[in-house]
């Protein structure tokens, strides 16, 4: 950089000096010889931008052409030269020419190439214009005073209209500059020093101006040059000729007007002066047909270009970027399209909805890009299969959707969906190895008479979809309308749930637990209920899973600990229950395995001053089988500060012993399920006295839940479970009705002397 600006105050130093020739040179040849350096100056410019800066060769080249042609126009411009006029002028009109060429080559790279025709035609536009206008005031006057130099007059005269051109071109080039640069200032100075030549050249040779201001003229034509040198040998050429890619809004209005004066002006000069003699007539008429023509293709071009513009546009809103298949808009339209048209008594627009399966893993552990080369290659295979005239569409991620408006019936649908199905059997070649990627698919038709929209037969087969990845995946589901109603009613509670705590709908009912060896209620399990605004009541085998599943489960179970403990604490102030009672709180797998869990717990403890050895957390197996690890932390970090754990509805799920071992529990809960036979069913007893046996040779506690009649109770606790819950003994009941139902069970005595069983599991709600 340091090196790159001290060259170009050496190089401006030289410029100076030539600039000086030029100005005070005592001959002409002086002056002509300033001018020539000066010219021939920019042709090392250009190597050195092509060696240090790695500028394209080509732009280097016709920069060169431009040198080359002025120091040519320079030389043949002395007297020496027969017709030196008119030989000079031809090239100067050809170094002007190559300018254009050079100016719109570094146009081209700086901006956005599709414009290219656009900027040649303003520029087509503007040099036209510009020519009319010479014509009548400069060019037409001069031919008619000198009639013996007419091609001379001619060729000069396309001086000022190239330079509106070239200004034209810097103006358009500094409009769209996104951001200005050293080198876009030296060419912008360079310009408009060549303007300044050339103007002044004109006023001499045409209007007959002192020879004096050739000096002038000269001197300004040389600080073009360095101007133009300077472009090239400073660094930042290379951002002038590189666009870059954050580009702000391309200021137009700067552009229209220009061309939009272009054609104004000439008109106006064209309508305000009449022609001289018939020549006259004719340059202007030729002149104005050929602006006019100039302005129609552009309008044409404009036209044609926008179109395709918007036909891309569209293209490019409905189409898949990665595979290049239709994408959901599309897909959507053209669904519309075959149930409005394509439908009949023979036909069954037919949806299939292809979700890879475990898409995402392959993303995270391959990467991204060879979860592209897979969606790639399923694209491919789905389209090379599916029946003729069916349309291949991806949404999103590893779904793709198939149309098929040709079947005929549900069979025929069927057989397309399992030939999709193949296109997985194979494994997929990718750059990485070969993978095997499975896919859940739904199936849905739009059956006729239905009045299906296209995005109720996607959300059916994407409803399908889903049932197959329930189903365990790579496996097919077709649509029917139970599995509307069923997602129906999920969303429904879904979206209530997340309000329920807010709103106060959420509410513990408690079921004490007796001791069936003295009779004694030793605690209570806490069981939650929703009570919805209209007065509906949800169960929690339906919500709790949704909890679980949406994540609301944590505020809401942790709102559960609170209450429960409060209440409890409550029961032993007002002394409904023993002080040493306990309080059991169901726990789901989310839960434990939020962080926070831990504390939760103990500041629910604090807050109702309940001690840890009086809590009970239910748990299930199924926690402790998913994430083992995570779930003995939690449980050891809990049992450290005293809280116990029960394994609940043990018998339903892995029951393995090491899980007992492993974990540290303190209860098991027989499920309902044994506890249900175990009177009259001799493999549940059995089952029963083993868990028993298992569980007190663990030291475990044991509690048998679901207890529904007096023989069960009698057969559990000869088998040697003695704690027991169920509605025998109480239904779960509202916390205000706990003090009745306790005095009740502690009047009746329940055991050894059994109570007739029609006066208990009074209360509740059943
Ligand atoms: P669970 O923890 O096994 O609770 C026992 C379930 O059996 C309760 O159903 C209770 O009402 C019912 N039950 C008690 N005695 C009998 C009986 O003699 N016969 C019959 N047929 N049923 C009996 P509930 O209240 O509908 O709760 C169902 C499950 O929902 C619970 O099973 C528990 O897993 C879950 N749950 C309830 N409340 C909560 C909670 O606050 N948090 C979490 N995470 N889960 C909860
Ligand atoms: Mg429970
Ligand atoms: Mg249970």
């Amino acid at each position: 950089m340091r090196r790159s600006s001290d060259l170009i105050k050496l190089y401006f130093l030289g410029g100076l000096v030539l600039a000086a020739l030029c100005l005070f040179g005592t001959t002409d040849d002086i002056r002509s010889l300033g001018y020539t350096i000066a010219a021939a100056s920019l042709v090392p410019t250009v190597i050195i931008a092509m060696r240090r800066h790695r500028l394209d060769p080509r732009v280097c080249l016709v920069v060169g052409l431009v040198s080359v042609f002025s120091v040519l126009a320079q030389i043949t411009a002395a007297d020496s030269f027969g017709d030196s006029t008119v030989i000079s002028g031809v090239f100067s009109l050809l170094s002007a020419t190559s300018l254009v060429a050079a100016l719109v080559v570094i146009l081209r790279r700086s901006r956005d190439r599709r414009d290219t025709f656009g900027v040649l035609g303003d520029g087509a536009i503007v040099g036209l214009g510009s020519w009319v206008v010479t014509w009548i005031v400069f060019v037409q006057p001069m031919v008619a005073s000198r009639p013996d130099s007419i091609l001379g007059a001619l060729l000069f005269s396309f001086y000022l209209p190239m330079s509106s051109v070239i200004l034209f071109i810097l103006s358009l080039l500094i409009f769209s500059a996104r951001r200005r640069s050293t080198a876009m200032s030296f060419l912008a100075l360079s310009l408009v020093f060549n303007l300044i030549g050339d103007v002044l050249y004109a006023l001499i040779d045409i209007k007959g101006f002192d020879s004096g201001l050739e000096r002038f003229s000269l001197a300004a034509y040389v600080a073009a040059y360095f101007c133009a040198g300077a472009t090239f040998i400073h660094p930042s050429i290379t951002r002038l000729m590189h666009p870059e890619v954050a580009s702000g809004p391309v200021r137009v209005l700067g552009r229209l007007v220009l061309t939009t004066g272009s054609l104004i002006i000439p008109v106006i000069a064209l309508a305000a002066t009449s022609p001289y003699d018939d020549d006259d007539r004719w340059v202007r008429s030729i002149s104005a047909s050929v602006l006019a023509a100039a302005v129609t293709l552009r309008v044409v071009r404009t036209v044609r270009a926008n179109n395709a513009a918007q036909d891309e546009l569209l293209r490019s809103a409905q189409t898949d970027p990665l595979t290049l298949l239709p994408n959901r808009a599309l897909l959507l339209k053209e669904t519309e399209r075959a149930l409005t048209t394509q439908w009949g008594p023979d036909r069954l627009p037919t949806m299939y909805f292809i979700d890879l399966d475990r898409f995402k893993n392959i993303n995270d552990s391959l990467g991204h890009a060879t979860g592209d080369e897979l969606l790639m290659l399923v694209a491919s295979r789905l389209q090379t299969i599916v029946p003729d005239g069916s349309m291949v569409a991806r949404l999103s991620g590893g779904e793709f959707v198939v149309l098929d408006t040709s079947s005929r019936n549900v069979g025929a649908a069927l057989a397309v969906a399992e030939r999709l199905l193949t296109v997985f059997r194979e494994p997929f070649a990718l750059a990485q190895g070969d993978v095997f990627v499975t896919a859940s698919l739904g199936v849905a038709s739009a059956a006729s008479g239905s009045t299906s929209t296209a995005e109720d037969l996607l959300r059916h087969a994407d409803t399908a979809m889903y049932r197959a990845k329930d189903a365990g995946r790579n496996c097919m589901a077709v649509y029917d309308e139970s599995m509307h109603e069923r997602i129906a009613k999920r969303l429904t509670v879904e979206t209530a749930l997340y309000r329920a705590l807010d709103r106060r709908e959420l509410r513990l009912y408690h079921q004490p637990i007796l001791d069936l060896v003295n009779g004694d209620v030793i605690g209570f399990e806490a069981l939650m209920r929703w009570q919805q605004a209209d007065g509906s009541v949800v169960s929690p085998i339906e919500f709790i899973p949704i909890a679980e599943e949406t994540g609301t489960i944590v505020p809401i179970g942790a709102w559960a600990l609170l209450d429960a403990l409060t209440q409890l604490r409550r029961w032993i102030d007002e002394g409904v229950c023993d002080p040493s009672a306990t309080m059991s709180v169901n726990v789901s797998p989310r839960q434990l395995s939020d962080p926070n869990f831990p504390s939760i717990v103990s500041e629910a403890l604090v807050r109702s001053d309940v001690p840890a050895q009086q809590l009970w957390l239910e748990v299930t197996e199924s926690m402790m089988i998913s994430d083992p690890e995570l779930a003995l932390a939690t449980l050891r970090r809990l049992r450290s500060i005293g809280v116990r754990f029960a394994l609940d509805d043990f018998g339903t799920g892995y029951s393995s012993l090491s899980l007992l071992q492993n974990f540290p529990l303190h209860r098991i809960k027989i499920d309902r399920a044994f506890v249900h036979g175990v009177a009259d069913n001799p493999n549940d007893r059995a089952l029963v006295r083993t868990i028993v046996a298992m569980g007190s040779s663990l030291g475990l506690d044991i509690v048998a839940e679901g207890v529904e009649s007096v023989h069960q109770l009698q057969v559990l606790s000869d088998l040697g479970c003695h704690k027991a819950q169920g509605y025998l003994i109480s239904h779960p009941v509202p916390a205000d009705a706990m003090r009745s139902t306790v005095s009740a069970l502690e009047r009746l005595g329940l055991f050894p002397g059994l109570p007739p069983t029609s006066r208990l599991g009074f209360t509740g709600d059943r």
